[in-house]
């Protein structure tokens, strides 16, 4: 087993939709960003990229790569899992925080977990999702920026590689 850890970090602003795995979360403030801008699912990327040291988001899907412009960051993902498949390995678990002051994304939780489930191929039990503010502290507290951090631990797909 490997364990990978993400962290993302997006500005708001007026004009944006705010993609939290994959789910549209009604706000009047959304992510600036080359792609979608989904910062869950951008720090997951990242944990799973990390986990089997496969790089970083930045090296798979460069913001210089035209063809990443306003990408689903559902596709990103779908293509990182590929990515992890191809070097042998798959995901067990997947735990993550979302930093934001506002909207609360309490309502919004089981649907994002059902869609990284769907997203990874896993049980959603597999799958947790928590949502903190910074109390007004620093530009995130302040509403300006969005943040998530994400854990992913891996396992290789073949156990006869050990024997
Ligand atoms: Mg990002």
């Amino acid at each position: 087993m490997r364990i990978g850890t993400g962290w993302d970090l997006h500005k708001l602003k007026e004009g944006r939709k705010l993609m939290i795995g994959g789910i549209d979360i009604p706000s009047p403030l959304g992510e600036e960003a080359h792609s979608d801008g989904d910062v869950l699912i951008h720090a997951v990327i990242d944990a799973i990229l990390g986990a089997a040291a496969l790089g970083d988001i930045g090296t798979h899907f460069p913001p210089s790569d035209m063809q990443y412009k306003d990408i689903s960051s559902l596709v990103l993902l779908e293509k990182t899992v590929e990515l992890l498949t191809e070097a042998g390995y798959r995901i067990i678990n997947l735990d993550s925080t979302v930093i934001l002051e506002g909207p609360k994304l309490k309502p919004y939780i089981n649907s994002i977990r059902a869609k990284l489930a769907e997203a990874l191929s896993l049980n959603i039990d597999r799958i947790s999702i928590k949502a903190k503010t910074k109390e007004n502290m620093d530009a995130t507290g302040e509403g300006k920026a969005v943040e998530s951090i994400a854990s992913v631990l891996i396992e290789e797909i073949d156990n006869s590689v050990w024997v």
